[in-house]
């Protein structure tokens, strides 16, 4: 099994949008391992978008992730680092198709609503850094109705 960081961000938790994106990845079959709602300081975004650092936009990118309280959580499935991206759509919901979170509920690419790990590597690394307490394993009795 694979396991991915997804972070609604302060615009989705604002537009009221936390149980439209929970209820999408709990029906598409996958598990939901951690989830909080918490305020990020700014270096802690900072770091969380380091890789991002020398691009323009990166302050606002910031900012509004201090914005508002965000939703930080693991998703647990098989392949489901790219399952949720696909879930989430393209980065710019102008491109997005609809039917995923940001083609349906974001327009803008600064304001669009959730993050997904992109890579195994990262979704390591972010899951370490948003819950360092750990997150519960457990036994979803529908595993035999979602996987052969
Ligand atoms: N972003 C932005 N302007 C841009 C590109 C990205 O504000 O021109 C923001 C946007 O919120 C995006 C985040 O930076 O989700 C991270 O960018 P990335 O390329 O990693 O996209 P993602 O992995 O979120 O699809
Ligand atoms: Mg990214």
């Amino acid at each position: 099994m694979e396991f991915t960081f997804v972070m609604i961000k302060p615009d989705g938790v604002q537009r009221g949008l936390i149980g439209e994106v929970i209820g999408r990845f709990e029906k598409k079959g996958l598990v939901l391992r951690g989830l909080k709602v918490i305020n990020v300081e700014r270096s802690f975004a900072e770091t969380h978008y380091a890789d991002l650092s020398a691009k323009r936009f990166f302050n606002d990118l910031v900012d509004y992730i201090i914005s508002g309280p965000v939703v930080a959580m693991v998703w647990e499935g098989r392949g489901v680092i790219a399952t949720a991206r696909n879930l989430i759509g393209a980065t710019n919901p102008a491109e997005s198709a609809p039917g995923t979170i940001r083609g349906d509920y974001a327009v803008h690419i600064s304001r669009n609503v959730i993050h997904g790990s992109d890579t195994v590597e990262n979704a390591r690394k972010e899951i370490a850094m948003w819950f360092p307490e750990g997150t519960i394993t457990w036994n979803s009795c529908i595993d035999p109705w979602i996987y052969e």
